[in-house]
C-alpha cells in the first residue's frame, strides 16, 4: 500500500530542451522501487521512449516487490502459487547464479532476516541473538528448486530480490529505450546506473561516485555502454547506542555485513549482474572482491575503503 502511494504521488520533474550539440535531451525524475530514479535520454523521440520505460519500471515493481501483495514474489514467500511467469523464474535462476559464484555472499533468500532488522518497515530495532538464529535456519539459496517457470522454496523462506531488481530493472529501462530509437541515454536508479551508447558529443559517460563518508564525490568512472552500480552500508542504515546498523547482511551470520569496504562500484555489461555482485562484493570484503574481478574479465570495480583508501581492480 505504502508502495503504491508513492507510486501515485511520484514526483516528476521533466525538463525538455535543446542541449549544446542540438540534440533533444529529455529527463525525467521519479520514485519507485523505493528509490529516486532518473531517466535521460537523447535524440528524436526521448520523451516517448522515456514514458515507455517509465511504465516498464511500474510493470516491475508490481511483479517483483516483495511488499506489493499482487506481486509474484509477494505470492511465491505466501505460498499462493509456485508457477510464476518465466522472467521472474529466470531472474531468480541468475540471482542463484550468481550465489554460487560468490560463495553465497549474494543470498536471496534473507528477507525474514532482514524482516527482523526492520529494513523493509522502516522500524529499525536490534534483533536478539536467537531471533536471528532461528530466521536464518530457514534460509539459503540452495534451497531453491527451479523447475522451468516453477520455484519451490521450502517452508518459512521468502525470497527478496531487492539487491537485484533495479539492476535487472536498469537492463529492461535501457532495452526499451532502444527499441523506441533511442541510441544515447544515462538511467540512474537509485545506486544503478546503466547507459546506452556514448554522450550526445561522443565522448565516454562520467558516472560520479558518491562519496560513502558524505560530502563531494572525488571518484568517477568513464564508461560507454555499460552498467555502474554501487553498494555499500552507507545507503540505508541506523544507529542504536551509537553502533550502526546498515541493510547489507552477510548470510553467514545475520547481522549487517562487518565489511571492510565503505562502497564498492561494479561496472559491468549487465546492470542484473552488476547489482548483485555489488552487493555480494561488499559483503565479501577487499580480497575477494580483487580475487573474482581478476578471475572475471568483464567484471570490474572501485572500492572505497573504510579508512578512505581507494583500490580499483
Ligand atoms: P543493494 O542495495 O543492491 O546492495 O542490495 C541491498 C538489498 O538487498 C537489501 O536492502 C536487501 O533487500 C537485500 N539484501 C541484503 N543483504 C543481501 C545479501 N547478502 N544478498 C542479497 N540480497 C541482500
Ligand atoms: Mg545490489
Amino acid at each position: 500500500m505504502k508502495k503504491k502511494i508513492l507510486i501515485l504521488t511520484l514526483l516528476i520533474i521533466t525538463v525538455l530542451f535543446l542541449a549544446s550539440c542540438g540534440e533533444e535531451e529529455y529527463s525525467e525524475t521519479f520514485f519507485a522501487m523505493d528509490t529516486v530514479m532518473t531517466i535521460t535520454a537523447y535524440g528524436d523521440g526521448a520523451k516517448e521512449a522515456s514514458e515507455e520505460a517509465y511504465k516498464e519500471i511500474v510493470r516491475l515493481e508490481k511483479l517483483l516487490s516483495v511488499t506489493d501483495e499482487e506481486s509474484e514474489i509477494y505470492a511465491l514467500n505466501h505460498r499462493t502459487t509456485s508457477n510464476v511467469s518465466s522472467e521472474t523464474a529466470n531472474l531468480i535462476t541468475e540471482a542463484v547464479k550468481i550465489s554460487g559464484e560468490t560463495e553465497g555472499a549474494f543470498d536471496i533468500t534473507l528477507y525474514p532476516v532482514s524482516l527482523l532488522w526492520g529494513f523493509t518497515e522502516d522500524e529499525n530495532r536490534v534483533p536478539k541473538e536467537d531471533e536471528i538464529k532461528t530466521v536464518l535456519k530457514n534460509t539459503g539459496y540452495k534451497k531453491i528448486v527451479i523447475n522451468e517457470n516453477n520455484v519451490l522454496i521450502p517452508d518459512k523462506m521468502m525470497l527478496d530480490l531487492g539487491g537485484i531488481a533495479k539492476g535487472y530493472a536498469s537492463d529492461r529501462v535501457c532495452e526499451i529505450l532502444k527499441e523506441n530509437g533511442i541510441k544515447s541515454a544515462v538511467v540512474s536508479l537509485g545506486g544503478n546506473v546503466r547507459t546506452i551508447g556514448k554522450k550526445p558529443n561522443g565522448s565516454l559517460w562520467k558516472i560520479g561516485i558518491a562519496s560513502p563518508f558524505g560530502g563531494d564525490s572525488e571518484q568517477s568512472v568513464e564508461v560507454g555502454e555499460s552498467a555502474v552500480v554501487t553498494s555499500g552500508g552507507y545507503q540505508r542504515n541506523f544507529t542504536v547506542d551509537g553502533k550502526t546498523y546498515h541493510h547489507i547482511i552477510d548470510p553467514k551470520n545475520g547481522y549487517p555485513a562487518e565489511s571492510d569496504i565503505a562502497s564498492v562500484t561494479v561496472i559491468t555489461k549487465n546492470g542484473a549482474e552488476a547489482d548483485a555482485l555489488s552487493t555480494a562484493f561488499f559483503v565479501m570484503g577487499a580480497e575477494k572482491t580483487k580475487e573474482y574481478c581478476k578471475n572475471h574479465s568483464g567484471v570490474s570495480a572501485v572500492i572505497i575503503m573504510q579508512d578512505g583508501e581507494i583500490i580499483k581492480c
